[in-house]
């Protein structure tokens, strides 16, 4: 079981007090009737969950400002959350902490189509950027499975990547500039409307660092033209291995689809039962999208054709029309929904090197027979991030603990043959504690160093990302400081 620290005792005996200074500071925004926090007691880790002190809602950068000024001078932990949809449960509070919600901060703050850019407040969903430029033939390219709940906010925090990443990077190559309000309250403005300027990268610093450093309110972001044309094609094959190897031969020949995605056959079935997407029955299935025009499209599916007819593929066909295409991406965006019908699970996140695909994909199955817990795997193979999901219940004892057993087995085979512990999912409390595998001890080091720097403090979702024997020290520090009375 994932160890949670110890609530700060002094921050409960004055919970009465720190909400009551909660609605000064923001009248209408706190919620602390424990029916209505309940809403906010876990992620999309949904096996671990907590009540938090309390929930403000604010509206505006200023509004976040006022109440971390407020929870640092109190001396109270607090939980950023966007959406709520991290899988590494790196928005679940603490029972000491002030979850700051920004679902109240949704506004388009200025489109320029001109300096191919988008700028709006955080806590606008991931799609609805898109959205918001559609019209205008532009679109944001990281595009989470989640991406319909999903926060931008939430996107810069984690680093969020999605199926079209593979050619289009990741959030941190797709963002300009954010606004963000450290824990003593101050604003700062990183980055730009021209994406990297003078000075040390901090924007880079604050993506991917998981509500430890500051609150982001504002986010600059890059716009793409949509492409002339996107087409999709499905391989299957008769063995996940082989469908891996597949990967390493596309990428190798140089080719960059827009897109490669695998599922495995439990992955397939349950998919298919759920959406009626029309996937082959086999062992393993690819969607390779490759975009362009018409004639550049046709060109790149033939080069992988070819490569593809040299692993013996049980099934190959090209989406012909728009409908196909659209059933084809349907499939594979409900995959997630489609497995919680399998029973509970947990939805790893590591990345591997490509060419580790067909070693990781055995030494997977395994370790899933060695444990005698089923492991499916849906992921993004182009860029070597796997979601491995491990099937378990809930209601039989000891399940969870088996399935986390051979979770961390399987992120310590990622590390093994070079890969890392999460490719977009982030650490959160989930793989908190395996830090440690990818990570010396100076290395550690030097990241608490920077998180020192922000927020000496450690009240910024402090239980999360470093282990919790590494960073207890710091957490001491903050909890023997004598707090001001509220
Ligand atoms: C069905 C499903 C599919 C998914 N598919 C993908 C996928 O394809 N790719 C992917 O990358 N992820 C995926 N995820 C994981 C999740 O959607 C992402 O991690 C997402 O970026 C989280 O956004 P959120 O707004 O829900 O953030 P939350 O869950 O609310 O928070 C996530 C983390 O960010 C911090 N945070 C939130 N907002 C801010 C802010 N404004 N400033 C500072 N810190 C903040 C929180 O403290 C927490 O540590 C999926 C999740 C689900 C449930």
């Amino acid at each position: 079981m994932i160890q949670l620290p110890q609530p700060d005792a002094a921050v409960l005996a004055r919970r009465g007090a720190i909400v009551e200074a909660l609605r000064a500071a923001l009248p209408g925004a706190v919620i602390d009737d424990p029916a209505e926090t309940r809403a906010y007691e876990c992620d999309a880790l949904s096996a671990y969950r907590c009540a938090p002190l309390a929930v403000v809602l604010p509206r505006s950068t200023e509004e976040v400002a006022r109440l971390l000024r407020l929870c640092h001078d109190l001396r109270v932990p607090v939980v950023p959350r966007g959406a709520g949809t991290s899988l590494a449960g790196g928005s679940m509070p603490t029972q000491d902490a002030v979850v700051i919600g920004l679902s109240r901060m949704t506004e388009v703050l200025e489109i320029a189509p001109e300096d191919r850019l988008i700028r709006v407040q955080a806590g606008r969903t991931n799609l609805s950027v898109s959205g918001a430029v559609d019209g205008l033939g532009f679109f944001y390219a990281p595009d989470p499975s989640s991406q319909l709940a999903c926060a931008i906010g939430g996107n810069i925090a984690m680093n969020s990547g999605g199926a079209h990443c593979l050619k289009y990077g990741v959030t941190t190559n797709n963002l300009l500039g954010a606004r963000v309000v450290l824990m003593d309250g101050s604003v700062v403005d990183l980055g730009g409307p021209m994406g990297e300027g003078p000075g040390l990268d901090l924007l880079g610093v604050i993506c991917g660092s998981e509500g430890q450093l500051g609150i982001v309110t504002e986010a600059t972001l890059r716009i793409l033209p949509k492409p002339a044309g996107a087409r999709p094609a499905l391989i299957g094959f008769d063995a996940a291995e082989t469908a891996g190897a597949c990967v390493a031969a596309i990428i190798r020949a140089g080719i960059i689809p827009v897109a490669i995605e695998f599922m495995d056959a439990p992955c397939i079935k349950a998919t298919e039962e759920f959406s009626g997407a029309g996937y082959p029955d086999c062992q393993a299935l690819l969607i390779v999208e490759v975009e362009g025009t018409p004639p550049e499209i046709d060109e790149q599916l033939a080069l992988i054709r070819d490569i593809a007819m040299t692993f013996d593929p049980v099934a190959f066909r090209e989406s012909r029309s728009a409908d196909e295409s659209a059933r084809i991406w349907k499939g594979r965006k409900s995959a997630f929904g489609a497995m919680g019908s399998m029973g509970d699970y947990i939805c790893l996140d590591g990345t591997i090197p490509v060419t580790a695909l067909p070693t990781v994909l055995s030494g997977i199955g395994d370790l899933s027979r060695q444990y005698g817990l089923a492991v499916s795997n849906v992921f993004h193979a182009g860029d070597g991030n796997m979601h491995p999901l491990i099937i378990y219940d809930a209601n039989t004892p000891g399940d969870l603990d088996r399935a986390e057993a051979l979770g961390a087995d399987i992120l310590r085979l990622c590390v093994q043959v070079g890969g890392c512990l999460t490719g977009e999912h982030g650490v959160g409390i989930e793989k908190r504690d395996l830090m440690a595998e990818q990570f010396a001890p100076a290395d550690l080091e030097a990241q608490m160093l920077v998180k020192d720097a922000f927020d000496p403090h450690w009240l910024l979702n402090a239980a999360k990302v470093f282990p919790l024997d590494v960073s207890a020290p710091r957490r001491d520090r903050r909890l023997n400081r004598p707090a001001d009375a509220a």
